[in-house]
């Protein structure tokens, strides 16, 4: 029996194939595939897939897509849809809680909480051992608390969350916006045109306000960094540490270990133990 695992985020779609004893592996972009379409097809090819592990960039609730800010989803039940037609099980969490499932694999802590920054901003937390799901498995959406105005929407529809100033997509958004070139961080720290210097001014002060407030909130002993836009500029560890203590509460700093992640990609390794 075959199983099939995606970790699927606002850039890019990651398929691991369990084969017996080949392992298929795959990248594409998200937006050039329709998650249902991509899933069929794969079930039509391999007929033995008898289990989908899917970890997935938005808001889920017991198999069904609540809301998907990054990615465009015709289907929400998605469990139920390819259990009526296929018989197969198939589990979908949360990417940061699919990431912390992965994650706490490699710590002795218990009091875990993460904040990756990628195509958006998301983050998630262990207390105790025990994920913080909250009634909807909406707890620690970190990415919708409300941070400044900008001139556009974010993917949950409000102008002002926290992830269109520390995010990939509100970068993009924001050099849109001035019309500037698609700058990596470096290059807006560096270049000389105000706006550019703005947004990374923005950048930094929204990335600290959020690892502020998880760690005030949770009162984590680790915080586990990581997302592509972390891991393409990991001097943002040290941005961290550096100020930390003027956005949490300094106790909650105290003995606090803030660490960018070693996994090459958590999300995709915590679809695998779903
Ligand atoms: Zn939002």
């Amino acid at each position: 029996m075959s199983k099939m695992y995606i970790d699927i985020g606002g850039t890019k779609l990651r398929c691991e194939l369990f084969l017996n004893d080949i392992i298929l592996k795959e990248e594409v972009l998200s937006i050039e595939v329709n998650l249902i379409e991509y899933i069929e097809k794969k079930i039509s090819k391999h007929n033995d897939i008898n289990f989908i592990g899917i970890s997935f960039a938005g808001q889920v609730d017991e198999g069904v897509i609540l809301s998907s800010p990054n990615i465009k989803i015709e289907e929400k039940d998605i469990k139920s849809y390819i259990f009526k037609k296929y018989k197969i099980a198939l589990k979908i969490e949360n990417d940061l809680k699919c990431a912390l499932i992965a994650e706490r694999n490699y710590t002795d802590e218990s009091n875990i909480a993460m904040l990756f920054v990628g195509t958006g901003l998301g983050s998630a937390v262990s207390d105790n051992g025990r994920i913080i799901r909250g009634e909807k498995n909406l707890a620690c959406e970190i990415g919708h608390i409300p941070f400044k105005k900008a001139p556009f929407l974010c993917g949950c529809g409000k102008n002002n969350c926290i992830e269109l100033f520390a995010s990939g997509s509100g970068l993009e958004k924001w050099e849109n916006y001035y019309d500037l070139p698609k700058f990596d961080l470096e290059e807006l720290s560096a270049s000389e045109d105000k706006n550019a210097k703005k947004i990374y001014k923005n950048f930094i002060e929204a990335l600290l306000v959020a690892a502020g407030n998880i760690i005030t909130l949770f009162n984590p002993k680790v915080l586990i960094l990581g997302g592509g836009v972390v891991r393409a500029n990991p001097y943002l560890l040290n941005v961290i540490k550096e100020n930390i203590k003027n956005y949490a509460l300094l106790q909650s700093c105290e003995d606090l270990n803030i660490i960018i992640s070693k996994l090459k990609n958590s999300s995709l390794e915590g679809a695998k133990l779903l």
